[in-house]
């Protein structure tokens, strides 16, 4: 399966907040995935929290999902700096952008974390919907001010 890149890309040289196509597989039988690199911090600054991205996780994989059926996982980044988006199909990197953004806006209005429960999640302790909202808030004001790319 060939790939575009992957740790090969240079980070210090990377900007934030972007959306990264990062990957795309060609499977046998014809279908395509893509990996998207959702960058939150510029790397090897300061990291998120981990509650912040905790609680980023089960907001971002919930709200992109009502705007797109083909997302097969979200999943955080061990250097705290972004998320994995693995979809299925040909997308845009514009159009993950702004349902990426769009999901953030929604975070801002958030008053329940889903799946937080004991018995839905793994750490259900480590949670901060404030922390994750003060994060939304500077990636969307990111965006906005153009520091994509
Ligand atoms: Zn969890």
């Amino acid at each position: 399966m060939p790939l575009i890149e992957s740790f090969t890309v240079d980070h210090t040289i990377m900007k934030a907040p972007q959306v990264r196509k990062a990957k795309v597989m060609n499977l046998p039988k014809g279908d395509i995935v893509e990996v998207y690199d959702l960058r939150f911090v510029k790397p090897n600054t300061t990291p998120m929290e981990t509650a912040a991205v905790h609680t980023l996780e089960h907001l971002i994989a919930t709200y992109m999902r009502d705007k797109m059926d083909n997302i097969i996982d979200v999943s955080p980044m061990g250097c705290r700096t972004g998320f994995y988006m693995s979809v299925y199909n040909e997308n845009k990197k514009e159009d993950i952008q702004e349902v990426l953004i769009y999901a953030l806006k929604k975070i801002l209005e958030t008053t329940e974390i889903p799946g937080a429960t004991e018995k839905e999640c793994g750490n259900y302790r480590d949670h901060s919907l404030v922390k994750a909202k003060e994060t939304a808030k500077r990636v969307i004001e990111g965006f906005e001010n153009g520091n994509k790319n």
